[in-house]
């Protein structure tokens, strides 16, 4: 019934993911897009502006992927379009320095106080494996442990989930992963310190760093137990390995100061994608200077890329921080946020729908389960048909969320408080549907 709504309504996309199909693999440029896990076809943006984005047919919806993190000010941010517009029009790469990319170091130095040195890149996959692969040149350690159900990109070594012997060594969990790489990524589940402590025990001295989502983000947002960020900063030190914070997701996006300020944590390596680009492909590594002189051209970690700092991408970036730097910007998203999350669970509980909300700041994730979530194995046990139901409701009626159990919805500073309310009301319906069998 739902599908059917949303066919009629949405023929333009239907067309349009018929022929990408025939020219893309699943018809998209990443899988999360193709809706699978809630089988249903994507809709076709066409354009998009604060909290709203319009699909092929003119249908608006109030969105709450916001490319997966990135537009933390909504869609079209004029201080963030002006500066693009600006810098296109003085060309858009050179392979040479440009100022913009001291700028932008400069500012994110200035906001986290364990980074000395930053590198940009392109994108979180590259920011994640190249912090590993200096982390391993640095310590001269080729193990790295990482929690399952965290995302760190998808080069080879990461690319490792669960099996359900866990906390062995990892499996690859794609085609055209060899083992021989994975066999160096050892898995222990999020929020377990005691199991970090044995696989290090059990490991010693080849460990060169820990790797984690400071707030878990890829699983559904997990917030990190009271203690576990300063155990694994402890455990590091114990043993000679590097704490390396993967904040692409979390970070300018729970604090200016990132995940590390909210829990007083600094770590040795820092990584950056999403918030820092202002929409626009760039990410970051980075840490004491000690580690990042072994970078090339400082050291001998070779890293580099062909359009890394692109001065469009500089310029959104530090328009971006520009317009977050003062903190106001997050009162106002915890603000909105909390009001969600209590309509949601207001919403469920008239509907008899078991939820759990996982949250920090404007990251939330609605899990469908009447137990707390607290790490992967949780959160792979939810209704994934009630979420489906849910999804496809509130679809329907005009509000787009992350197509799966895993993803975390994001807010921006455009969710004002119509848009929450809109939501709230529209999540009374769809609890209904989703405790509908
Ligand atoms: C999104 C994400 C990545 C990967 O970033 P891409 O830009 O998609 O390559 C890595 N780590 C975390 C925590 C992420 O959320």
């Amino acid at each position: 019934m739902q599908t059917q709504t949303t066919l009629s309504k949405t023929p333009r996309s239907t067309e349009a993911f018929a022929r990408a199909g025939q020219l893309m693999p699943g018809g998209v440029s990443s899988p999360v897009r193709a809706y699978k896990s809630v089988g249903r076809d994507p809709i076709f943006v066409q354009s998009g502006s604060g909290a709203y984005v319009k699909d092929l047919d003119g249908n608006e919806y109030i969105d709450y992927v916001l490319s997966y993190g990135p537009l933390i000010l909504g869609h079209c941010p004029s201080t963030v379009v002006t500066a693009i517009t600006k810098a296109a029009g003085k060309g858009s790469s050179f392979g040479m320095p440009t100022t913009a990319e001291s700028n932008l170091a400069e500012q994110v130095i200035n906001a986290l106080p364990a980074m000395e040195r930053v590198r940009f890149v392109n994108s979180g996959t590259e920011a994640t494996m190249s912090a590993i692969r200096l982390a391993r040149g640095a310590t001269g350690r080729a193990n790295i442990i990482k929690c399952t159900g965290c995302y760190h990109g998808h080069s080879d070594g990461l690319l490792v989930e669960v099996g359900s012997g866990a906390t062995t060594l990892g499996v690859p969990s794609s085609p055209g992963v060899p083992e021989a790489i994975t066999q160096h990524t050892l898995l222990v589940p999020f929020n377990d310190l005691e199991a970090v402590r044995s696989m290090l025990k059990a490991n010693p001295d080849t460990v060169a760093a820990v790797v984690v989502e400071p707030i878990a983000g890829n699983m559904g947002t997990i917030p990190p137990l009271p203690g576990y960020l300063q155990g694994l900063r402890d455990l590091c030190d114990e043993y000679g390995a590097l704490l390396l914070f993967d904040e692409v997701m979390t970070g300018f996006r729970v604090a200016y100061g990132c995940a590390q300020s909210l829990y007083g944590i600094e770590p040795d390596l820092t990584c950056l994608g999403k918030v820092i680009g202002g929409g626009l492909p760039c990410a970051a590594y980075g840490g004491r200077a000690k580690w990042m002189n072994q970078v090339a051209p400082s050291g001998p970690v070779y890293q580099a890329g062909t359009l890394s700092g692109n001065p469009l991408a500089m310029a959104a970036g530090i328009a971006m921080l520009n317009e977050l730097q003062d903190g106001s910007a997050y009162e106002q998203l915890e603000a909105m946020a909390s009001r969600l999350a209590t309509g949601l669970e207001l919403a469920a509980s008239e509907a008899g729908v078991a939820i759990q909300i996982g949250r920090v700041g404007s990251m939330l994730t609605c899990f469908f389960r009447d137990k707390p979530v607290t790490n992967y194995d949780d959160a792979s046990d939810c209704d994934t048909n009630a979420l489906a139901r849910f999804f496809g409701s509130m679809l329907d009626q005009g509000i787009v969320l992350p197509p799966s159990q895993y993803e975390t919805w994001f807010l921006s500073t455009a969710h004002d408080e119509a848009c929450i309310d809109k939501t709230i009301a529209a999540a009374k319906v769809a609890m209904q549907q989703a405790s509908n069998q």
